[in-house]
């Protein structure tokens, strides 16, 4: 069985930048495991490209100049290069970067493609399950990524939210005359309604709980950071939701008397209500493994990083939130690595 000092576990933005990181910090490549069923930057790289960034291409830079080991001074000239510091982006326009990187790092390290299906710790070592047989590492980075959450509405036909971002794919499914409820006010759903209402649908309707909520960059923080609208989808709901309905959208707050009746007039559902954690590698030793929200451990020489294990931070005005982005998940490893250094199995 192969053995490792480090193992991360997935390729999406998260865990590029662990690798990166371990690198950066002097592990040595040859003791580095990655592994990963597609290496194509993860669900940002191959489902959410054609959506509208909700941070500015200035991070974006930030992220990708972070480590030297991604050698993105010695990269090919790539789209995001002529963007505006200040503008947001297509997350495709960073997903081209992130993949370059990809390659430069599994030149590195040892890239196994495959998935990791078990987790078990003896003897003082982590064995990592694969499809492709075992290997064991004195520690593991869980990077799995998340998927979108739904609700329990069988009778609708459920558009998935890939193609609810995605206007090609949207402009595919059979939607002329029917009507679609969209659930959610979240960055996803001020992105998926401008797209529906751009096609056939006959009626959008907007289920939702409470108010929106706006991002406000206040210089040194900034206030909803992560769960506050932005970019191109704050001016849309500011201008369609906050300010006049288009013709063919209606909106519904799910404790009303209404909502029975409305969603029962529904042909197709897009949930835009958060996301879940993927399923980490099944560890019956632990039963639930839980992370430490304030500093990504698991276990001792098991930690997590990204969507699936975010930082949680409390903002000046004591407000907490759970901080989501690429330039977030690189502050988290900047913090947490030279912990998770001292903290092996
Ligand atoms: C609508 C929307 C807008 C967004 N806007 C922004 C933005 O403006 N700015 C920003 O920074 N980010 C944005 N994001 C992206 C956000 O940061 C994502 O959450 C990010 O892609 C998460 O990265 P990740 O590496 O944690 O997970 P993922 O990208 O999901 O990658 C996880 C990887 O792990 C692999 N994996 C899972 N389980 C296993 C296993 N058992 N074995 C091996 N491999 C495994 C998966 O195949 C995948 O490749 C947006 C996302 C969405 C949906």
């Amino acid at each position: 069985m192969s053995e490792y000092g480090w193992t991360v576990v997935g390729a999406g933005p998260a865990g590029i930048a662990a690798v990166g990181k371990l690198l950066d910090r002097g592990v040595p490549s040859g003791s580095i495991a990655w592994i990963d069923p597609e290496f194509a930057a993860g669900d940002f790289g191959t489902k959410w490209r054609a959506v509208h960034s909700n941070t500015s291409v200035k991070l974006f830079i930030n992220y990708l100049t972070d480590a030297q080991s991604f050698r993105f001074a010695h990269a090919p000239h790539f789209a995001l290069n002529d963007l505006a510091p200040t503008d947001t982006c297509l997350l495709g326009d960073v997903a081209d970067p992130l993949v370059w990187i990809t390659g430069q790092l599994r030149e590195q390290v040892s890239a196994l493609r495959t998935t990791a299906t078990g987790l078990s710790l003896h003897g003082g070592r982590w064995t990592v399950e694969t499809e492709m047989g075992g290997i064991t590492s004195k520690n593991v980075i869980l990077a799995v990524g998340s998927v979108p959450k739904n609700l329990d509405y069988p009778w609708l036909n459920e558009i998935p939210l890939e193609a609810a971002l995605n206007p090609e794919k949207l402009a595919a499914l059979p939607l002329e005359g029917a009507t679609v409820a969209v659930f959610g006010a979240s960055h996803s759903s001020m992105i998926a309604l401008p797209n529906l209402l751009a096609g056939p649908a006959a009626k959008v309707i907007n289920f939702y709980r409470g108010p929106l909520r706006y991002a406000v960059d206040m210089g040194d923080w900034t206030l909803f950071d992560d769960t506050g609208l932005k970019g191109e989808a704050a001016r849309w709901a500011r201008e369609n939701i906050d300010g006049v309905l288009p013709a063919r959208l209606q909106r519904c707050l799910v404790d009303s008397r209404e909502f029975p009746e409305l969603l029962q007039s529904c042909d197709y559902a897009v949930y835009t209500v958060g996301f879940s954690p993927r399923p980490v590698p099944a560890a019956p030793q632990w039963g639930k493994l839980e992370y430490n929200p304030a500093n990504g451990i698991i276990a001792p020489g098991l930690f997590g990083v990204g969507i699936a294990f975010p930082e949680y931070r409390i903002d000046p005005m004591g407000f907490g939130e759970h901080r989501v982005g690429l330039q977030k998940f690189m502050d988290r490893l900047n913090k947490v690595l030279p912990l998770w250094l001292k903290y092996g199995s």
